[in-house]
């Protein structure tokens, strides 16, 4: 598939979370559907948790306090985030960004399971517990993060949530020392 008909598949999946009434408690509170963005052949894919307030103001992932880490992050092994994709398991923001419950995050899980198919990336970067435990339930972010998982046909790399550099300069410095691995890896 090229990047033009994956764009069109993931419209698609996008419009199916809306049609298919997914969260509606969720969907009721939130401003707008934050499915994701970026290059629809891009090699490596960041999960997060769920958007948060900005996200929720403008539709797009990661573009908030948190967002800024993931970019500096991107630099640091010479990336952009038009060489990437991005997304969140939960599209739509929870109220107050309390974490996402169980049952959202499988009620999701079949969107960003559609949303992995259709770009298939080398590299699922997990951000933050409620990531990698989507994939991997048993794992302990705080033993797992910098080290290389596999998943199906996928490289998962387990990350702590930017979010949590932005409040602590040892976890900001152990996250961009983990993410250099990527070189690695690709
Ligand atoms: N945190 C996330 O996990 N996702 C976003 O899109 C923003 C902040």
């Amino acid at each position: 598939m090229g990047a033009s008909d994956k764009q069109a598949r993931l419209d698609q999946i996008a419009a199916e979370i809306v049609k298919n009434n997914v969260c509606p408690d969720l969907a009721k509170t939130a401003k707008h559907l934050v499915f994701g963005e970026g290059n629809p052949n891009a090699t490596i894919i960041f999960i997060g948790e769920a958007p948060g307030r900005s996200e929720d103001e403008t539709g797009k992932p990661f573009i908030g306090a948190a967002g800024k880490v993931l970019d500096e992050l991107l630099a640091s092994v010479g990336l952009q985030r038009s060489d990437v994709y991005i997304t969140s398991i939960l599209k739509y923001r929870p109220p107050n960004n309390r974490d996402p419950k169980p049952e959202e995050k499988e009620a999701f899980w079949p969107y960003l399971s559609a949303q992995l198919q259709v770009i298939q990336p080398k590299l699922v970067v997990t951000l933050g517990r409620h990531s990698t435990n989507c994939f991997l339930p048993d794992l302990q972010i705080g033993a797992a993060h910098g080290h290389p998982q596999k998943w199906e046909t996928y490289t998962i790399l387990p990350l702590y949530h930017p979010a949590a550099a932005l409040y602590n300069r040892s976890l900001r410095e152990t996250i961009f020392h983990d993410f250099a691995v990527v070189n690695t890896l690709l």
